[in-house]
């Protein structure tokens, strides 16, 4: 179905991304095949920047996500994909790379379409999905396995074989990146795939869809049921998998782990955030602010790694503030599209209203509630930067994840009153350190309860860096070679002599 667009956002379109958009293939892809979804739930694709409904599509049924876990077994049964040489593997994904990285141009503003964020971060997320493919890729020849001193009567092997049909359910504040986490390192050691992108963004996964075919990807190995969440549900208790990446909140979470557990399903979980940034008073200012804009404002504070908990020191904590909120009023709130565009919208209207209600009792609370701009009075899903002092600690607005542009601060008064507060939050994903004193930033960041500490940088993410969470944020880790343990299982071989 055509993508019905607003005069002025079509205006800033490329010609490709109108001729792609003119019929995105938004149905279930099976065994190499776009089908007609077997249900009649409509869902809206909707441009959080206008609130306009671009287009609808139907969402996969439980029996659509059966089809698509038996083609990927059949798939991975017939050694179609896993028996290939590992150079072969690593052949299709390096020219799955190339055509994604061909088409960037149009998949960033089919992005900043859907999602909303601006332009410039959508071409970040599709560099970053590129790289990541590109790094997977190179391990599909690396994967050794190891000759075990076992009794010398004995010659004892351990060698990395795939697990067999993985699933994803991936989130929407970055859908290319998050799939790719799990796809590449997936396809890399001869795994096959059925991906549920969120259901408010399932564009990108399409469009990526299309070029694994292109690729060269054998029918069967990629799969994908776009859907909300009965879609997912269905796929976390399918018995045909072997394997399920979730990331998103850590309710959700915790039902695809209930329903994983009927069938002894392995589990990844990559979940919510409240990361804290510890503000010293050794810290190098200039820097500390630009980090702690990054980590908030960054996707319009969508993030699961938000830096939204600010802790500072007593000492600094007026300047600071007053600082930041100087700098925020650079920020310039509109359409993703919109080169000028730094601050997008929220990708619903659901989440706006939910960040506006959780704002509004913090305020309602007592604290003390800074915006820098109104939101533009447009019909998209806006919500202005906005920075809370004078927040109890354990308050709503400082304990949960608000997922929008909204910083907390807190102040300390010395290095175990910082650590205290940090640890505080059920959460663990991660943390920055903001200190030129070494060892001080040994000391803190060693405390830190959280899957990653940066130090003196934010949000710094990388192909060969693993990431995850401890406590609330899940566990396992995604990116580097701590993949390989999520997506291969070891076969011991033992052979008399
Ligand atoms: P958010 O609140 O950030 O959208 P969710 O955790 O609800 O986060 O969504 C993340 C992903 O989980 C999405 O793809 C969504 O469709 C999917 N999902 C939602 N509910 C379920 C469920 N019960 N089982 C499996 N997946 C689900």
């Amino acid at each position: 179905m055509t993508v019905q667009l607003a005069p002025e956002v079509r205006g800033l379109l490329l010609p490709g991304t109108l001729d792609w958009l003119d019929e995105p293939p938004l149905s279930p892809y099976i065994g190499g095949t776009w089908r007609t979804p077997r249900s009649d739930t409509v869902i809206d694709v909707v441009d959080p920047g206008t609130g306009q409904t671009l287009t609808t599509y139907a969402a996969s049924s439980a029996e659509d996500v059966a089809d698509a876990v038996a083609a990927a077994r059949t798939a991975f049964d017939d050694g179609r994909w896993s028996e290939l040489d590992p150079e072969a593997r690593e052949e299709r994904l390096r020219h799955l790379a190339d055509l994604l990285e061909a088409d960037a141009g149009t998949i960033a503003q089919v992005e900043a379409l859907d999602t909303g964020k601006p332009l410039a971060e959508a071409r970040l997320d599709i560099a970053e999905a590129v790289a990541v493919l590109r790094y997977y890729a190179g391990w599909a020849t690396k994967a050794e396995g190891s000759v075990i001193p076992a009794p010398r009567c004995f010659l004892a092997t351990a060698t990395r074989e795939p697990i067999g049909v993985c699933a994803a359910i991936t989130p929407w504040n970055y859908p290319l990146p998050i799939l790719m986490y799990k796809l590449a390192p997936a396809l890399a050691f001869g795994n096959t795939f059925v991906a549920k992108p969120s259901e408010q963004t399932v564009l990108s996964t399409a469009y990526l869809t299309e070029l694994c075919a292109a690729a060269g990807i054998p029918d069967g190995v990629v799969n994908v049921v776009p859907g909300a969440g009965a879609t997912g549900a269905a796929l976390a208790a399918s018995p045909g998998i072997d394997k399920i990446a979730f990331t998103g909140s850590t309710r959700t979470g915790q039902a695809v782990m209930r329903a994983a557990a009927g069938t002894l399903t392995r589990v990844s979980l990559e979940l919510g955030g409240k990361s804290p940034q510890l503000v010293f008073a050794d810290a190098d200012i200039p820097a500390a602010v630009d980090g702690v804009m990054a980590g908030i404002w960054t996707n319009t504070g969508q993030v699961c790694v938000a830096g939204s908990r600010l802790l500072v020191d007593r000492r600094l904590h007026d300047e600071f503030v007053t600082e930041l909120l100087d700098r925020t009023r650079d920020l310039v709130i509109g359409h993703g599209l919109d080169p000028a565009t730094t601050l997008g919208p929220l990708i619903s209207r659901d989440q706006r209203d939910r960040v506006t209600a959780l704002v509004e009792r913090a305020a309602a609370d007592g604290a003390d509630v800074r915006t820098t701009a109104p939101a533009p009075g447009r019909d998209g899903y806006f919500v202005p930067p906005t920075v809370v002092t004078r927040v109890r600690p354990g308050q709503s607005i400082e304990r949960e994840e608000v997922f929008g542009p909204v910083l907390t601060v807190l102040p300390f008064d010395d290095e175990d009153d910082a650590v205290r507060l940090a640890n505080s939050s059920p959460y663990g994903l991660a943390s920055a350190v903001w200190s030129t004193d070494a060892s001080r930033v040994h000391r803190v960041s060693r405390r830190l309860r959280a899957g990653t500490v940066w130090v003196n940088t934010y949000g710094v993410f990388h192909p060969t860096l693993p990431f995850g969470g401890v406590k609330a944020s899940g566990f396992g880790r995604e990116l580097g070679s701590a993949a390989v343990e999520h997506y291969t299982e070891l076969k011991t071989t033992v052979i008399g002599l």
